[in-house]
């Protein structure tokens, strides 16, 4: 299960303090130097670790837990709490548009879960009443157009194609006026991920962005990549001005890093976590649910 390195390090330090009636500065000190080595094995970003032990030790360190009757308990609030600031703090809700179709421009690696994703997504609409519009722009990748009309059809959610043939900048620009046409009031443009990111991918997303001004621009990062997946959040971001990142892959055995990482790094916060290759309404992030679930 995800986390549970970083779930059994955690517990085991917080285990030590519990236990104690009084805490001394060097017990603080010994328990933080424990947290940051089971972050960084978590392959959280070693600045991101860093700044985090500072904020918790400053804070555990202060009269008020020194004080405490049950000083252990004290400290594992606090790290919940930093936990819970560093992941955004408070949940962060998709956009909606003043004036319909709300468009979403999906973006992401080849395998990330961008489809997958969109699908999500669509579905977790359709269950709010909304009325999606998935838009196929990955003409490159083999079938992934199909797997996008399958979906649809699995879900209930019409997509609009225009083949392989027409460049992806048209179809989101026809895309959106069928949205307009047929009142949906969300448009999902799916994109076609590279292998790495280069230029010509980016290009084509600059594209497509300034024909479809999306209000929101998802990046769609596999949560099992770790540091390798807030790398691509930073590239991404410092190309493309992203509104907020899709973790996928949190079924799996993911060692945390990317969820702990990805919103100091980037600034970008978290909106949705996939869990699952079956197509089940997307969920939203909640940092402070996700805290408490990596404490235990
Ligand atoms: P894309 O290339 O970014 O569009 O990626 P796909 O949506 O095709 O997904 C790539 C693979 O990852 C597929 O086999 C999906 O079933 C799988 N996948 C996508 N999201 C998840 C997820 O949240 N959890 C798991 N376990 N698998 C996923």
């Amino acid at each position: 299960m995800a986390f549970e390195g970083l779930t059994n390090r955690l517990q085991n330090v917080f285990g030590k303090l519990r236990g104690k009636g009084k805490v001394s500065e060097d017990d603080v000190n010994e328990a933080m130097r424990e947290v940051r080595l089971a972050l960084l094995e978590a392959d959280v970003n070693f600045k991101v670790v860093k700044d985090f032990i500072a904020k918790v030790k400053e804070r555990a360190i202060g009269q008020e837990t020194m004080k405490s009757f049950t000083p252990g308990m004290v400290i594992i609030d606090i790290v919940n709490k930093e936990l819970t600031e560093l992941m955004g703090g408070t949940q962060s809700k998709l956009a909606k548009s003043n004036k319909p179709p709300t468009v979403i421009l999906m973006a992401g690696l080849q395998g990330a879960g961008k489809t997958t994703s969109s699908g999500k997504l669509a579905k977790m609409l359709l269950k709010d009443n909304h009325r999606p519009l998935l838009v196929a722009c990955d003409i490159y990748r083999p079938a992934a157009i199909k797997q996008l009309q399958v979906l649809g059809e699995q879900i209930g959610a019409p997509v609009f194609t225009l083949g392989d043939q027409t460049s992806p900048v048209d179809i989101a620009r026809s895309g959106l006026q069928h949205a307009k046409e047929n009142g949906n009031d969300y448009v999902i443009i799916d994109t076609a991920g590279r292998l790495h990111i280069d230029e010509a991918l980016m290009e084509e997303l600059r594209q497509i962005h300034d024909v479809a001004k999306p209000d929101e621009v998802l990046l769609v990062v596999d949560a099992m990549t770790g540091q390798e997946a807030v790398n691509v959040a930073e590239s991404f971001h410092g190309q493309l001005e992203l509104t907020g990142v899709v973790l996928t892959k949190l079924d799996g055995d993911t060692r945390g890093g990317a969820a702990l990482s990805v919103k100091a790094v980037t600034g970008c916060p978290i909106k949705f976590a996939a869990t699952g290759e079956k197509i089940e309404p997307l969920e939203p992030f909640h940092p402070e649910r996700m805290a408490s679930r990596i404490l235990g």
